[in-house]
């Protein structure tokens, strides 16, 4: 079966629910039974992995019908649910990790994925370090004996380097190691984490599942044999997601194919013309040719998102002000993967430990929506305009 055709039966039943379409939203906390051998019967059925309702929290058809189909899409064996990205990239850590342990994260990582690692993973006795995102099997020679987990992110959302995962997971396994990826830039659309040695994929399902900007959603897909630790992990922290954002993010998914394909469309498009621009430096796309990690993306993933960023010929702030805070169809915002136009400055020397990175040109990250590229490149002229007059 194809994705476009996964993407809309799978996690579905119909069959066992009225023939209606979309599986219903099942509030819960309290779940009844009948009797002391059936409440003994469905506590077993759980205990052996079965999806079956047992207590609110645990889940209920609506959530397993998001988690099934993140599952399969993501080409893993089973997902849990959290309430927000970062809460999913927290809880698989914490699922993973105990006192004494070592982690690798990459420099380019998500920043509250971070300051998670630098601050409550710190108090509680595992140690982080950073590593290059382009090292590839070098990362071999920072594995300890201690070394648990190793956190990618690839490519890293401000900064888009693309990592040699398979390189990176092979490593990894010799020594023991999980490898955890981050896999919210490309969706399960775009990337397959568990083809390429991933062990524990996580979603922001926020950005392009949710697709509307209006839901926090987070998943954790696994292989089979770390479903275990990842689920009774994020039971024992009391995770889980409310019914009525995670229907929206089912709802969300079933369209993902087609607002992922035009995402790339109109992506590709303006950073094309932002190319030809003399204000821009540079373009930090991996779709595009001269990008560093190109040969990476083209052997690895299945496409592009929306989201990537440029470097400004060196220039005052006040000059990327103008041409940011005037800008009609690019909302000045972070959270990206909904159906409208983002733009957003950051500076990856402030937060950067492994790297280095000079912030001579400036950087601007922008979400492509599914607005007319015409009408997006209009208002981005306009602003080159603005900031070649504050100059
Ligand atoms: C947005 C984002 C997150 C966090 O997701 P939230 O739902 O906003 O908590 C994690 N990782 C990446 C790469 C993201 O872009």
């Amino acid at each position: 079966m194809k994705d476009e055709t996964r993407l809309v039966v799978a996690g579905r039943s119909p069959e066992t629910n009225f023939g209606i379409v979309n599986v219903p939203v099942y509030h819960a906390s309290t779940i009844l039974y009948s009797s002391l051998a059936e409440l003994e019967q469905r506590h077993k059925e759980r205990a052996d992995g079965k999806q079956v309702v047992s207590y609110g929290r645990i889940g209920t058809p609506t959530t397993w019908s998001l988690e099934n189909a993140v599952a399969e899409l993501e080409g893993g064996y089973r997902c849990q649910v959290f309430p927000s990205g970062l809460a999913a990239c927290a809880g698989a850590l914490q699922a993973f990790l105990k006192t004494g342990d070592h982690l690798l994260v990459t420099d380019s990582v998500y920043g509250p994925t971070r300051a998670f690692c630098d601050n409550v993973l710190k108090r509680f006795g595992v140690e982080t370090t950073y590593y290059d995102p382009t090292i590839g099997a070098g990362i071999s020679e920072l594995i300890r004996p201690n070394t648990a987990v190793v956190l990618t992110e690839s490519p890293g959302s401000q900064t888009f380097e693309v990592q040699d995962i398979p390189a990176i997971a092979e490593v990894a396994h010799k020594g023991g190691v999980i490898v955890m990826m981050d896999n919210t830039w490309a969706s399960p659309l775009f990337y397959k984490p568990f083809t390429h040695g991933v062990d524990v994929s996580i979603q922001a399902g926020t950005k392009y599942i949710v697709g509307h900007s209006d839901v926090m959603m987070g998943t954790v897909t696994t292989t089979e044999e770390h479903w275990q630790t990842l689920q009774s992990g994020a039971n024992m922290t009391g995770q889980t997601a409310g019914p009525d954002d995670v229907y929206l993010a089912q709802r969300g998914l079933r369209t993902l194919s087609v607002r992922l394909k035009q995402h790339m469309e109109n992506g590709l498009l303006v950073a094309d013309w932002l190319k030809s621009r003399p204000e821009v430096h540079s373009v930090l796309h991996p779709a595009l040719p001269d990008h560093p990690g190109h040969d990476l993306w083209k052997r690895d993933f299945l496409g592009a998102s929306g989201l990537f960023s440029f470097r400004l010929n060196a220039v005052s702030k006040a000059a990327v002000a103008e041409f940011m805070d005037h800008l009609e169809l690019f909302g000045m915002g972070y959270s990206w993967g909904g159906y409208e136009s983002l733009v957003i400055y950051a500076d990856p020397s402030s937060y950067r430990t492994a790297t280095k990175w000079d912030n001579t040109n400036p950087l601007i990250r922008l979400h492509i929506g599914l607005e007319s590229t015409d009408d997006l490149i209009e208002d981005l002229s306009a602003g080159f305009n603005r900031l070649n007059l504050a100059k």
